[in-house]
């Protein structure tokens, strides 16, 4: 049999089958995985091969995980090396962000679109609780829009309590299978709910103390809705360390940058200090945003944001 993973609770897996049902399963036996050194060799959106379990009712066991088409993967935690692959065979991946109750850093955003450059997913930030900004905090948005387009990124400003970007949203979705991530309230789960009512995302409050979120959902998990759109839910995601990249290949995850690569003087130009560097010149005249930059030299610096 063949199925695709839905959910992993870090011993079992769910696996849906094509013909709609939902298999209990354990990786057992020599599997032939992949050579990435991970804490999870089966991800969700994994196409795998499945035995049934004759012991047990609604058991099986997964003996291969079918190739990649992409997938989205970080260091989740600062103390180790590990690499988690967040979710497989995407159509694209939206983060929820928001500029305040909570903030999303530029630095996160930067950090989850350069891994979705790099690893071909396409991108999306979706600016959420535009209602709470004021004038100025709606013209600081205007300009970070802008800096995000520049960077091929699919940017949507909205409130998961109105209509007009969430419309556009749906629409992106419609049919596909996306990743949503975002740190806990920045309101993901009442997207969730107002563009796809079936899916049923639990609504937390956010807590007074941190204004962090509380944690309501621990796993993956990908929800079938109808026209096959498939949402892989993530929880609430507060750690994205950028995994494994050679630093002059750093600068090509940075598609504002790519035009200006080959004018650099130098083959191996880290565009740092080096002179008749066309990056740093192109900073100069504005044509790169700053924020970016920055973002640029703290992932080529390994600094990882974990907040
Ligand atoms: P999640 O942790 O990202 O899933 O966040 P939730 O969907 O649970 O939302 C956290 C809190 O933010 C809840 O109290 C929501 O009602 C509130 N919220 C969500 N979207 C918006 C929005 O666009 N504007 C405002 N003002 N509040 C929102
Ligand atoms: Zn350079």
């Amino acid at each position: 049999m063949e199925g695709t993973v839905t959910k992993s609770t870090g011993s079992w897996y769910h696996v849906l089958t094509d013909d709609g049902k939902v298999w209990m399963a354990r990786t057992r036996g020599k599997m032939r995985l992949t050579d990435l050194d991970t804490s999870n060799p089966v991800a969700v959106g994994d196409r795998v091969e499945l035995k049934e379990d004759p012991n047990y009712p609604d058991t099986a066991s997964i003996s291969q995980v079918f190739h990649r088409q992409n997938y989205l993967i970080r260091r989740a935690n600062k103390l180790s090396s590990r690499r988690q692959i967040l979710a497989s065979n995407l159509d694209g991946a939206a983060l929820i962000a928001s500029l305040t109750s909570p903030r999303t850093s530029l630095g996160f955003i930067d950090r989850f679109i350069l891994t979705c450059e790099a690893y071909h997913v396409p991108a999306l930030v979706f600016f959420n609780k535009m209602d709470l900004l004021g004038e100025r905090g709606e013209a600081v948005i205007n300009d970070i829009k802008d800096i995000y387009r520049n960077a091929n990124v699919t940017v949507l400003l909205g409130s998961a309590k109105e209509g007009k970007a969430l419309a556009s949203f749906s629409a992106l979705l419609q049919g596909k299978r996306w990743l949503l991530a975002g740190h806990s309230g920045v309101g993901k789960s009442t997207l969730l709910n107002a563009v796809f009512p079936q899916a049923n995302a639990k609504v937390g409050k956010i807590s007074e103390h941190h204004n962090k979120g509380q944690h309501t959902t621990t796993f993956a998990e990908m929800f079938t809705l109808e026209d096959n759109t498939q949402i892989i839910d993530t929880p609430g995601i507060r750690d994205f360390g950028v995994v494994d990249f050679e630093p002059t290949e750093i600068s090509q995850y940075f598609p504002e940058m790519r035009p200006y690569l080959s004018r650099c003087k130098f083959n191996d130009c880290l565009h740092t200090h080096e002179p008749d560097c066309a990056v740093i010149a192109a900073i100069e005249k504005g044509e790169i945003a700053d924020e970016r930059y920055q973002s640029y030299l703290g992932i080529l610096n390994n600094e990882d944001i974990f907040e």
